[in-house]
């Protein structure tokens, strides 16, 4: 725990120099560029194996015996979408990792013998593909100890709503909630880690299907999802995808504290044209980060990479928190009087624990409840401007 929590804390007290072989924002790719991974800076991984567009005559077509080759159309474009409007929304970048091969040369979301059927140039692009996911869940445990994974697909079925995939089948989740809370549901959860550790001490049961269950939060926003508290469990004999091998890879099914699902896509109203990509990738952006903020960071949810766009790029004011590491108390003091800044004081749980106004060239006094190390969120205007870790220590 202790280890955790140091390397949580070095994450933040570092956001921006923190130095990693990828620049966030930019793309990278795997051997013949059938493998694109956009590096990130943030607790969110996004993957999209099936919404390759290649079809290079090298790689035969797969034909083996129950796999499928139909490709999850605009689900590619929905996870780029969902990229920028995440980056938009926090200035920071999910990793993104794509299988940019169609599903009849690669299925991305299966065990090598299936997903290349004995090719091994598709077996090089699924390496690629699995390696740089590897990596950025390695990378994500590293900085923020915890985090999120969305493996992005897209359904045919007849009832037009999201399905949320946890490796929970359909007729488990019509189990009762004190069944699908005791061990045995949650040892084969993709959100095991979460069930066991969030901020609100809510069940499994309600992670899944509660009113702040991601389903409900995209519900509520206007695209209806099961699991949910709103449609709970799909129904005996409706079609439901419960997840992959990818969502059972990557989440904490497999151990670890990076939790993850399968969102399987409807098609109307979300995949038909790229402008219902955009608008449902802008949804589903607000939606996870709400979600990180109620179970994951509290209040820091918005602040992952610390300093704004807008804060970077040429300004005249400065800003200063000090001493750090504090003793008791610690002072806030800027020098722009043409905006409104406030500073949001989180304890280690990222809870709220004061927040206050800051006027031009006047020293605030902040004196936090005792214990730990704290965060202090600067805002210009409602813009955060800076993320500061300071560290509690009296000589
Ligand atoms: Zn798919």
């Amino acid at each position: 725990m202790r280890f955790a929590l140091l390397l949580f804390l070095l994450s933040i007290v570092t956001p921006c120099v923190y130095t990693q072989p990828y620049i966030p924002g930019q793309s990278y790719f795997g051997t013949n560029n059938y493998t694109e991974y956009v590096a990130g800076n943030m607790p969110v991984i996004l993957s999209a194996p099936h919404g390759g567009l290649l079809s290079p005559a090298a790689i035969p077509d797969r034909n083996c015996s129950g796999c499928s080759t139909v490709n999850d159309f605009n689900t590619q474009e929905l996870g780029r979408a969902l990229a920028g409007a995440l980056h938009e929304r926090t200035g920071c970048w999910p990793h993104l990792v794509i299988n940019r091969l169609h599903r009849r040369k690669l299925d991305a979301n299966r065990d090598l013998p299936d997903a290349a059927d004995g090719n091994p140039v598709a077996g090089q692009a699924w390496a690629d593909f699995h390696n740089f996911l590897g990596y950025a869940k390695n990378d994500v445990s590293l900085q923020f100890g915890k985090g999120f994974y969305v493996d992005i697909h897209g359904h045919g079925h007849s009832i037009q709503r999201l399905e949320l995939g946890y490796l929970l089948y359909s007729d488990e989740l019509r189990l009762p909630d004190d069944t699908l809370n005791t061990p045995v549901f949650t040892g084969y959860s993709s959100i095991r880690n979460l069930s066991e550790n969030n901020l609100q001490s809510l069940t499994h049961a309600e992670l899944l299907r509660g009113s702040q269950s991601l389903g409900e939060l995209l519900a509520d926003r206007g695209y209806p999802a099961t699991p949910s508290q709103s449609d709970p469990a799909p129904d005996a004999g409706e079609d439901y995808f419960s997840g992959g091998y990818n969502t059972a890879r990557y989440s904490s099914y497999n151990g670890g504290s990076i939790d993850g699902v399968q969102i399987e896509c409807n098609r109307t109203g979300i995949r038909d044209s790229l402008s219902q990509v955009e608008r449902f990738a802008d949804t589903l952006a607000v939606a996870l980060l709400d979600y990180l903020g109620r179970h994951y960071f509290g209040g820091l949810a918005a602040s992952f990479c610390g300093i704004s766009d807008a804060a970077q790029s040429g300004v005249s004011w400065t800003c200063d928190v000090s001493p750090n590491p504090f003793c008791r108390s610690f002072q806030i003091r800027h020098s722009d009087s043409t905006a409104d800044w406030t500073a949001g004081v989180y304890n280690f749980y990222g809870e709220l624990v004061q927040f206050v106004p800051v006027s031009a060239g006047i020293s605030v006094q902040i004196t936090p409840p005792p214990g730990g190390p704290v965060f202090v969120v600067l805002r210009r205007n409602g813009e955060i401007m800076a993320v500061k870790t300071l560290l509690s220590a009296c000589r």
